[in-house]
């Protein structure tokens, strides 16, 4: 049993309910994780909140003391982190050990604490007045996190967020629990006081009472497009802040001027790892003229290379994270094809080094995609690369920016003018020139446009800083003589 954290310590709480936790490898049923009623969310933020004042008044020395040993810690640890999360979301372990790494990038961005939560000041800004800003913490702040990055994601907002005084009740995914218990454990070795870091389990009763609790000051949210526009639209209602980043179709333009080879290994890279369940991963590969009759063999060919199977057996590719998400998978590819796509690759015949009872789909590629079909429309969230071809640089760019999803957008090309005009014109957050998944690092902030993102602060970077905290302007005066009197005109500058 996955209990919760609370008070820098399993607890068990007061809900009745679990889940189970599978292997997806496997298809066992490894544990269950205890999910969170009313009550124990009740519990878990008075506990954020009853932490929250003297974290807060710990010295930023202090305070970024014990995130230097967090980050010294899992560096040390990382390899029993990754098979945690090998086992529960079946990803391969250096895939699993990579997103440790881009979540551990975080860690060490908000180890700059000091630096990044300094404000600016003006002497004599008025004859004698001094102006100053300063930032400071929220309070408690919810942390909602999915499925696919049991690790990294939950790390782009929790670093920052302690770092600059708040508390935090992270809500990760039910059906991969135990990276965020093995994180709380961590944090209390690294001298972190009980109730800064609070892992609560459960499903969207404990979301739904995280959105709408009076001292829960803000939500960061990371999931499907659906749930990111209810988090948004309810936590803002109970006016909280709000960043909530959905789902995604990343598109990648392959222009006639292209290298084939380095474009089809990019597309396959970025298409398969991680079974494809990544936020930024490749789903859609546009082939502008007469580039696809030498991309489409190529990649085919590399894609039949990817070794499916058990993540611990060195394969390159693990399962999908249940059965029933493989079905609806392989529920799409069937669609394409009676809707006209070609399969050229099927992964629903995949032979994987694996148990009989894993969840496994092979990377499958759709040749002749069209924009109306389902597998084009719907985010997928698995190892389904499918080629739209168009004739145009112009109708690539249309295809791009009508979708309704605006997460990363990547174009492969020689042509810096092509390349210039694909950065100033696609509608996306985060752009890949010849690079296939352009996730920024920790310093810059991820997020996605249109439906991959309510709210208008990203992740991480500057903005993450900006989220979890306020801003406070100081006017200060030291009159060398008494005030004079009575003025009740506005303040003006001289
Ligand atoms: P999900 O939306 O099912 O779940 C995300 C979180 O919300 C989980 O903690 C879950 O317990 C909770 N939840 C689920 N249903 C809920 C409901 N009805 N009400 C309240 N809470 C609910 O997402 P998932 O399947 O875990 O993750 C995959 C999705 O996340 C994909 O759509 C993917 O694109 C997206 N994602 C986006 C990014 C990004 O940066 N934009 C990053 C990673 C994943």
């Amino acid at each position: 049993m996955v209990p919760h954290w609370v008070d820098g310590a399993p607890y068990t709480g007061s809900g009745t309910t679990t889940s189970p936790v599978t292997d997806p490898a496997t298809g066992e049923v490894t544990g269950r994780v205890a999910l969170a009623d009313v009550a124990d969310v009740q519990a878990a933020v008075a506990s954020a909140k009853a932490a929250f004042p003297a974290w807060r008044d710990l010295s930023l020395t202090r305070r970024t003391r014990i995130l230097f040993r967090f980050r010294e810690l899992l560096e040390e640890r990382k390899s029993e982190l990754a098979e945690l999360i090998t086992a529960e979301h079946g990803k391969v372990l250096s895939d699993a050990l990579g997103e440790i790494g881009r979540g551990q990038e975080v860690v060490e961005f908000a180890c700059g604490a000091a630096h990044l939560l300094k404000g600016s000041m003006t002497e004599n800004a008025s004859t004698n007045v001094d102006l100053h800003s300063i930032r400071q913490p929220l309070g408690p702040v919810a942390v909602i996190t999915p499925f696919n990055f049991p690790a990294m994601v939950p790390m782009w907002f929790f670093p920052l967020a302690i770092a600059a005084g708040n508390t935090v009740v992270l809500k990760p995914s039910e059906k991969v629990p135990s990276a965020a218990n093995w994180m709380a454990a961590l944090w209390a070795e690294a001298g972190l006081p009980a109730g800064v870091f609070t892992v609560l389990h459960g499903d969207r009763v404990a979301v739904d009472e995280l959105l709408v609790h009076p001292d829960v000051e803000a939500v960061s949210f990371v999931g499907s497009t659906p749930v990111a526009r209810h988090v948004h639209t309810t936590a803002s209602r109970h006016g909280k802040r709000v960043q909530a980043l959905g789902g995604a179709k990343n598109h990648m333009v392959v222009l006639p001027d292209a290298d084939p080879d380095v474009a089809a290994d990019a597309a396959v890279n970025a298409g398969f790892g991680s079974a494809g369940e990544r936020c930024m991963a490749v789903s859609v590969v546009v082939a502008v003229g007469p580039v696809a009759d030498s991309l489409v063999p190529r990649i085919a060919t590399l894609a039949a290379r990817v070794r499916t199977g058990d993540g611990r057996r060195g394969c390159d590719m693990g399962p999908l994270v249940t059965e029933e998400h493989r079905d609806r998978v392989a529920g799409y590819v069937a669609a394409g094809e009676r809707e006209g796509a070609r399969v050229v690759l099927d992964g629903r015949e995949v032979r994987p080094d694996g148990e009989a009872g894993g969840f496994w789909l092979g990377p499958t590629l759709l040749d002749h995609v069209k924009p109306e079909m389902s597998v084009y429309t719907d985010e997928i969230f698995g190892p389904v690369l499918s080629v739209v071809r168009v004739d145009t640089f112009d109708a690539a760019l249309d295809l791009v920016n009508a979708n309704l999803y605006g997460n990363g957008a990547c174009v492969f090309t020689s042509d810096g003018g092509a390349a210039r005009r694909f950065e100033r014109e696609v509608q996306a957050g985060m752009v890949g020139i010849n690079v296939p998944v352009p996730v920024p690092m920790a310093y810059y902030s991820f997020g996605g446009w249109k439906n991959s993102l309510f709210g208008d602060t990203h992740a991480h970077g500057t903005e993450g800083v900006h989220f979890y905290t306020r801003g406070k302007v100081v006017t200060t005066r030291w009159p060398k003589r008494a005030t004079p009197g009575l003025d009740l005109v506005f303040p003006q500058n001289d």
